[in-house]
């Protein structure tokens, strides 16, 4: 059974929940999208049912603190564990130049050389470009440019053995040259940085973020079946759940999950 484990459901600025990052997992394989902001990737993986050596993809979606610094953390973790012979095999990070070239610099002045040495041999960066097709484990994936208008941002929409469909579509909201990509999917994977019943207090439209409602509304325009809402502020995470899928109900009346960090949810 398919399945998303959610390292954390939070924006960038969040304390009370990690950032945004998940693994997706299919009968025969997985792969962990973003690894949010810090070392804090570490406790959430170890506090979730997912090994580090079950993790032998990672794509990142953008460049931004909160979704590329942890993937640090991870290539500090993952390289020793090569090393001691507790991981087998290669660990494949995937996104586009701008993000590999950031991390490999990042990794250069961040990480002891002696686990930097392991890029490019048992840590793999792969460069990918709008369009692309890939083959990881039993799912394929479709790359595609999310179209931002901050920064160079990928997402794909996967396929799973069984024939559904799940979009994966940054943190922004969704440009519509994507349409044809997500229109019908089982899944839409969507931001919704607050409700749009709290836009006032958080401005999601000055940093180009969505809303509960929103979210739902475009869920709504391209039929998808389940709506899956995460990305969020931090100050509602007790009431969370119930008011955003309240909100993004009142558009969408399809299934709407929003999950907490470290929650598992079967696709
Ligand atoms: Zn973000």
């Amino acid at each position: 059974m398919a399945s998303i484990t959610m390292f954390g459901t939070g924006c960038a600025m969040v304390t009370r929940c990690y950032n945004t990052c998940f693994y997706l997992q299919s009968e025969d394989g997985g792969i962990m999208v973003d690894a949010g902001g810090g070392n804090g990737i570490l406790r959430q993986i170890e506090a979730s049912s997912i090994d580090y050596s079950d993790i032998h993809h990672l794509f990142i979606t953008h460049c931004h603190t909160d979704h590329i610094m942890g993937v640090v953390w991870l290539i500090r973790k993952i390289s020793p564990l090569q090393h001691k012979r507790k991981y087998s095999g290669v660990f494949t990070i995937y996104g586009h130049d701008e993000a590999l070239a950031a991390l490999r610099e990042m990794c250069r002045l961040m990480i002891p050389a002696k686990i930097c040495r392991a890029i490019d041999d048992t840590i793999v960066l792969h460069e990918v470009h709008d369009g692309d097709e890939l083959r990881v484990g039993d799912m394929d994936l479709t790359v595609f440019d999310i179209g931002s208008k901050k920064m160079k941002q990928f997402g794909f929409v996967a396929s799973l053995p069984d024939g559904k469909r799940v979009a994966v579509t940054g943190d922004e909201p969704l440009n519509m040259v994507n349409e044809h990509l997500i229109a019908g999917a089982d899944w839409l994977l969507s931001e919704a940085f607050c409700l749009y019943a709290h836009r006032e207090q958080f401005r999601p439209y000055e940093k180009y973020h969505s809303t509960a409602l929103d979210a739902g509304l475009t869920a709504r325009v391209l039929g998808v079946k389940n709506l899956l809402l995460y990305h969020t502020e931090d100050h509602h995470l007790d009431t969370r759940r119930r008011a955003y899928a309240a909100e993004a109900g009142s558009q969408f009346k399809g299934n709407i999950v929003v999950p907490d960090d470290l929650e598992v949810i079967t696709l």
